[in-house]
């Protein structure tokens, strides 16, 4: 797979940097499943985010490039808002919406969050939101 790098923010280096094209062998080589995905990875720091691979354009990146640390609270904050909007309490847009809101952006994405400590800002939002609602 070749491309040319492409500028994205990178978590572990707190700024911009030239991501690398890669496929899922460089990333997770000892999951062959996974060898044919393509990823953009920070050289700099190895760090790598996933891509839009269902998509016709399946490599545009998923958002900024995060750490591991990032990525797990990201993962926990999916697991405390996806049975939220899934129960159809209250629609994934709105529920997006709400979030946004509280924590002060236009729009939220969970795979937008750059930093450990708005991970862990939305994660606490997230429970109170589940509680709340
Ligand atoms: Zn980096």
């Amino acid at each position: 797979m070749s491309r040319a790098p492409m500028k994205l923010y990178c978590c572990g280096c707190k700024g911009e940097v030239q991501a690398r094209l890669v496929t899922g062998k460089e990333t997770y080589p000892h999951r062959r499943d996974l060898h044919d995905l393509p990823f953009w990875r920070c050289d700099t720091c190895g760090n790598f985010v996933g891509c839009h691979h269902k998509t016709k354009d399946r490599t545009r990146p998923l958002g900024c490039i995060p750490t591991p640390e990032i990525k797990s609270v990201r993962s926990e904050i999916h697991k405390v808002i996806d049975p939220i909007w899934k129960s159809g309490r209250v629609g994934r847009r709105e529920l997006y919406g709400m979030i946004a809101h509280v924590i002060g952006v236009d729009e939220y994405h969970t795979a937008n969050i750059n930093s450990i400590d708005q991970a862990n800002e939305v994660l606490r939002v997230a429970k109170d939101l589940g509680a709340a609602l």
